[in-house]
């Protein structure tokens, strides 16, 4: 899964180009949930959210890596809910 930095302005463009729904508005920034982030594995080649954020700041999270394989099986996972 990605994660938004406190880097974020709240600037709104990244939520709706998500195709699962994982991005939504927190308490002072915009927060990726990363049982729902596949860094847009099976939807697009890159990540989405990234590909329009000015400001850079949604790294790989830390604490969620995971490989292709996996972000694909959660991917499937999300599809078939
Ligand atoms: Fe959504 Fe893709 Fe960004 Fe993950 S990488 S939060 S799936 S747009
Ligand atoms: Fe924050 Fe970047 Fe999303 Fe804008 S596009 S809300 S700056 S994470």
């Amino acid at each position: 899964a990605l994660i938004i930095t406190d880097e974020c302005i709240n600037c709104d463009v990244c939520e709706p180009e998500c195709p699962n729904e994982a991005i939504s508005q927190g308490e002072e920034i915009y927060e990726i949930n990363p049982s729902k982030c596949t860094e847009c594995v099976g939807h697009y080649d890159t990540p989405q959210c990234v590909e329009v954020c000015p400001v850079d700041c949604i790294p790989k999270d830390p604490d969620h890596v995971e490989n292709h394989d996996q972000l694909y099986q959660k991917y499937l996972q999300l599809s078939q809910a």
